[in-house]
């Protein structure tokens, strides 16, 4: 999970969504596996330090995907499957006739390897890094699965459950984008830690650039009247600097590190930045994304000209690459979402975009949301990230409504969500 940005915005809920949670909730399966998830708190809670005391650090979640494999596989799941990227997934059929979805977590952590993950609690509160991020994402995603069967409920559309790969960093969504370049589904839910209350349904995208000048390099009085990268570079941050961005869509840049260079009497050979664009629309970040990369080259040619040279060479990296998109904020699958917290107390709230796996759905024009798992949490990606479990069978209470209202139930409710294939 990214940071969050923005403020809550008003919501609504249509009669159609309103009625299908009136009758869910009347429902005696229904009810009988609300009721579960509260008898099933402390068997999600051990889920979530298991998972948590087994390193995921980004692309290597191998060991942790092993693991979660076996508990989808002993929930009874059919077709559990890994795919070549490292997602892992599995179906729960439903009646036939409904929408299809996916709900899941990611395994990855921002930690590197070598970090201790082992939980320690005091006073009610878990501590290991990654024990909120996404931990409790994960033990949500398989207590949902497990009321389910409890209450040996029969769904109208398929879920399929699971995990990605690559969700953080330099992961660049990399599970999320190989599982929608493969499969088709209408519907898509992230699970991340948060309240309950809080839906996210907007996408900030995100590009960030390696961009690398090389010259030939000299002796500062010696070979002066040459070229040089770190002038060529200058020349470009300076440029970049100046460049005007849209509030709205909020769209923004920096040049977030630089490096370079040999010495203080050296003319520089070689010198590195990476800069960083997001926006939460798609059309906004590509145009700021050509007007930077027109201006680093700009600056070369600039650098070039004052030596009469044509030394200076870039070397452009694309090395992240996160899709913008936004949905209407009445979207069939936000108003289920909202609905549900609604239906178990909470006053729902809409969040401002943010980045997470929802983004690359969103951006296809996927339904999508990313709902929180409940409890509270704090100090994310951070060695001091905590969660507090207090309540939390709420977070697993909302994400089965949600997905019960999209799918339907079989002789009790239609699906809200419509298949699209
Ligand atoms: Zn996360």
């Amino acid at each position: 999970m990214d940071a969050r940005h923005g403020k809550s915005v008003p919501y609504v809920i249509s009669d159609e969504v309103a009625k299908t949670y009136e009758t869910l909730l009347a429902d005696v399966q229904v009810k009988a596996a609300l009721q579960f998830t509260e008898w099933d708190h402390q068997t999600t809670i051990e889920d979530q330090i298991r998972i948590t005391e087994i390193p995921a650090p980004p692309f290597m979640e191998e060991t942790r995907k092993l693991y979660y494999q076996a508990c989808l596989e002993g929930l009874g799941l059919q077709d559990v499957t890994t795919d070549a990227e490292g997602n892992v997934f599995g179906v729960r059929k439903g009646s036939g006739n409904g929408p299809r979805i996916f709900v899941s977590a990611h395994l990855d952590t921002v930690f590197p390897e070598g970090t201790d993950t082992t939980v320690k609690e005091r006073d009610g509160i878990l501590y290991a890094p990654g024990i909120a991020d996404d931990g409790r994402g994960l033990a949500v995603t398989l207590a949902v699965l497990r009321a389910l069967n409890h209450a040996n409920i029969q769904t109208q559309g398929d879920i399929i459950f699971g995990a990605t790969v690559g969700e953080e960093g330099l992961g660049d969504l990399r599970g999320v984008k190989a599982f929608f370049r493969d499969h088709h589904v209408d519907g898509f839910i992230s699970i991340e830690p948060d309240s309950p209350a809080r839906v996210t349904y907007l996408a900030t995208g995100s590009h960030r650039y390696r961009i690398t000048y090389h010259g030939p390099g000299g002796h500062s009085f010696g070979a002066f009247g040459i070229p040089s990268a770190i002038h060529a570079m200058g020349r470009a941050i300076a440029m970049i600097s100046d460049i005007t961005v849209p509030e709205v869509p909020k769209t923004t840049f920096t040049v977030g590190t630089v490096s370079g260079g040999t010495s203080v009497n050296t003319i520089a050979a070689e010198a590195q930045m990476m800069i960083d664009m997001r926006s939460n629309s798609e059309q906004a970040l590509l145009q700021l994304e050509e007007e930077v990369l027109r201006r680093v080259r700009q600056a070369a040619q600039e650098e070039n000209k004052r030596w009469n040279s044509d030394a200076i060479t870039i070397h452009i990296e694309l090395v992240g690459n996160r899709p913008a998109g936004s949905q209407s904020s009445d979207a069939i699958i936000v108003q289920a979402a909202l609905a549900s917290a609604k239906a178990i107390g909470f006053e729902p709230t809409l969040d401002g975009p943010s980045s997470t796996d929802s983004n690359v759905p969103i951006s296809l024009g996927i339904p999508a949301v990313t709902l929180g798992g409940g409890g509270q949490c704090g100090g994310l990606h951070t060695l001091q990230e905590f969660y507090d479990p207090t309540d939390g069978h709420y977070g697993v209470q909302k994400v089965l409504l949600t997905v019960l209202g999209l799918v339907g139930v079989k002789d009790v409710s239609d699906p809200l969500l419509k298949p699209t294939k």
